[in-house]
């Protein structure tokens, strides 16, 4: 089968990997397990070999249909498979809990689809037990980097926000067929009982996306043309107006967030 560049199909052909991965998934004997693209089926194959309690793939490539079919026998009941596209699909109202997300990406539309389950996560609904996921390593850096690293920023911030991210392990070009131009690497997320701050989504979004619009900028220039005036919302925070946005932690971010929709109102 030709991989198709447009779906961003980077296949593992080597168990030892994909059943490392899976390791990182922890217990997966109860839970309604999702993998996204399951491609020609080899984490597919390591996650039924787990116990997966029930497999949801969904998948995009009819091609890769066709191949996953194969493995019902193996599954015995265990394998439902979806064939549409994931952005489309609610997995909250397609899968039942408990559910544990496992995937290798696709890397042209990954982050999108982090987004997508980080609002499922938001909403409160106890949406996934965790999210084992393969993104390109600039991603997985992104997601997991602390206040203070050049990585950190608006993803890292509403990914730690929302759960604990823990990065797990580094793959290199050549461990995939055909190899990406990049590394890879795996993350699990596993969704706090509450967020790190008591903020709506929406107000911190803003002062994410001004704060490190212009990440350069010290925070009280940064943060002008909100609804409040920058200095004000620095000094009501107790946050240093000459430090920028790269410094603050998520629970700081959350706060300033919190006192700007306070004083907004
Ligand atoms: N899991 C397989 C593996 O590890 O070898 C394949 C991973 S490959 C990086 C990504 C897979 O996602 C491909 O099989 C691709 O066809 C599928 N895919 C791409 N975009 C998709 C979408 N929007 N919805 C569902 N599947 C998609």
């Amino acid at each position: 089968m030709l991989a198709r560049k447009s779906l961003g199909q980077h296949f593992l052909l080597d168990s030892t990997i994909t059943d490392q991965i899976v390791l990182y998934a922890g217990n997966l004997k109860d839970c309604n397990v999702i993998e996204i693209g399951p491609g020609p089926g080899g984490l597919t194959r390591s996650l039924l070999n787990a116990g997966a309690k029930k497999l949801f793939v969904i998948e995009k490539d009819d091609r890769c249909i066709a191949i996953v079919e194969q493995l019902k026998e193996l599954a015995e009941g265990r394998l439902e498979i979806i064939h549409g596209d994931a952005l489309d699909i609610d997995l909250l109202t397609a899968v039942p809990a408990p559910r544990k997300v496992v995937a290798n990406l696709p890397y042209n539309v990954g982050t999108a689809m982090l987004i997508k389950w980080l609002n499922a996560i938001y909403s409160g609904k106890e949406a996934f037990e965790s999210l084992t996921l393969m993104f390109q390593k600039e991603v997985a850096l992104r997601i997991t980097a602390d206040h203070g690293n050049k990585d950190y920023g608006r993803l890292s911030v509403l990914c730690q926000w929302l759960c604990d991210c823990r990065y797990d392990f580094d793959l290199p070009p050549y461990a995939f067929t055909p190899p990406p131009k990049v590394s890879s690497a795996v993350v699990t997320l596993t969704p706090r009982p509450k967020p790190l701050a008591d903020v709506s989504k929406e107000a911190l979004e803003t002062i994410l996306a001004k704060a490190f619009g212009q990440r350069r900028k010290m925070l009280r220039s940064a943060l002008k043309g909100l609804a409040v005036p920058a200095d004000e919302l620095l000094k009501k925070a107790g946050i240093d107006g000459t430090l920028r946005a790269e410094q603050l932690d998520v629970a700081t971010l959350g706060r300033l967030a919190k006192i700007y929709k306070n004083c907004k109102e």
